[in-house]
């Protein structure tokens, strides 16, 4: 009998991490759930695993793979970006730690070790993990190096979604398809309720919301995640030809560096390259100046407003009524950039008093997850027998749930945490 057990990412976004009996026992993902006030871990694992497979280097799904590593000695199976990608931020997870005094759960010891059992692997090259299971991966269109799983043994197949993306955005073309019919799926569900408003539509309004910005004398400033938002953003900005100096700073840079150096694998890799050498590189706190003296665009981490560069920037704008914070992604509680979307409020000075703002604010939805009916559509041509949802906050599920019952007609079933799921 084959199992799926939770270990994290069961009716919640984050620390994803399943474990598949599929003849042969694999580790799907390991990350952790960063919470304003602590990081969240998948459940402890102490089964005998065959190797475990990381589908994208988001920390939601990459994040604790160094821990892992403490005790196993299985191979670990990702792309090459994938791998790349994850080493940046788990370097970075070190330092974040011990800025915030904390302990490290692991040391770069320990991301060395990891290294040491990484096994990296192409999109669609079929590579056989043990006598009876194989591993392919396929592009899911989500970040750079992101990848749909799909593992066979004898007749059956399993595909684990991972993070993906059906429709085209500006850097991917869409998850490649090509694995046709599965039997089982596992899918993440992030927006298994709702749909997403047209894309295109969104990225010309945040343009035109740029560009006003600029020319009624403010800065139009753009919270972005380091690992693909920075880079789509800036492709986007670039591609419309925005009249003002656009500034990339934070982590996205060396997140970009990486974009360029596997290129390949970027739908438009020359637009790419050119909007990335377009844009103003900032190096260090004289260019942060720099971009502060005449009104300018700031693409920066992070995200959610907590930490990084985009601190000092918005305490700069935030009393300018020219100025605009443009929210480009999801805002977890209790984050800052959650505050200033729902309340309109942000940390001032040193004291961190909480203060209404005086720009304007507005968030626009670049999401790099599929809305309700792109999954659908994905699943339709997937068929599967059976699928098992994750990757989706508790009221979300049942909804999708009931989406696919009715226009599929395929039974689908809730992984919860720690418990254990068997399948034929
Ligand atoms: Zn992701
Ligand atoms: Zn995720």
């Amino acid at each position: 009998m084959n199992s799926l057990t939770g270990l994290g990412g069961c009716r919640e976004v984050g620390r994803s991490a399943f474990l598949l009996d599929f003849g042969e026992k694999f580790l799907l993902d390991f990350g952790v759930k960063l919470n304003p006030l602590g990081i969240e871990y998948p459940l402890d694992i102490r089964e005998n695993i065959k190797a475990a497979i990381i589908s994208h280097a988001h920390l939601d799904h990459s994040g604790f793979l160094p821990y892992f590593y403490k005790h196993s000695e299985c191979l670990s199976f990702m792309t090459q970006p994938t791998l790349e990608l994850a080493d940046i931020l788990w370097a970075d997870s070190i330092k974040i730690a011990e800025f915030e005094g904390m302990a490290p759960k692991y040391t770069k010891a320990e991301i060395e070790r990891t290294h040491k059992y990484n096994f990296v692997v192409p999109y669609k090259k079929k590579i056989n993990v043990s006598d009876e299971v194989s591993l392919e991966f396929f592009d899911a269109g989500h970040i750079l190096g992101s990848s749909l799983t799909k593992l066979t043994s004898g007749e059956k197949s399993f595909l684990y979604t991972g993070d993906f993306k059906l429709d085209e955005m500006q850097l991917h073309s869409g998850c490649d398809m090509s694995m046709g019919k599965v039997d089982y799926i596992m899918i993440e569900s992030t927006y298994g309720d709702r749909e997403h408003p047209n894309r295109k539509e969104v990225e010309r309004k945040l343009c035109e919301s740029v560009q006003d910005t600029v020319d009624r004398g403010g800065w139009a400033i753009i919270p972005a995640f380091a690992v693909g938002r920075s880079q789509e953003i800036v492709d986007i900005l670039t591609k419309y030809n925005i009249t003002a100096d656009i500034y990339l700073d934070g982590m996205g840079k060396k997140v970009a560096d990486l974009y360029l150096k596997h290129a390949n694998l970027i739908k438009d890799s020359k637009g790419l390259k050119s909007g990335l050498r377009q844009v103003k590189w900032i190096r260090g706190p004289g260019d942060r100046k720099k971009a502060l003296r005449k009104p300018s665009v700031i693409v920066t981490t992070s995200g959610m407003m907590k930490g990084g560069p985009v601190i000092g920037y918005v305490q700069k704008v935030m009393k300018d009524p020219n100025s605009k914070i443009h929210l480009s992604g999801y805002q977890a509680e209790a984050t800052p950039g959650r505050m200033l979307q729902e309340e309109g409020k942000l940390p001032y000075g040193i004291e961190e008093a909480i203060v209404k703002v005086n720009c304007q604010y507005e968030k626009y939805d670049l999401s790099a997850h599929p809305g309700q009916s792109e999954m659908i559509r994905a699943l339709k041509k997937w068929s599967p027998k059976k699928i098992f949802l994750v990757h989706g906050d508790d009221k979300v599920l049942p909804l999708f749930q009931k989406r696919i019952s009715d226009e599929l007609g395929i039974k689908s079933e809730i992984l919860s945490l720690g418990s254990k799921i068997e399948f034929e």
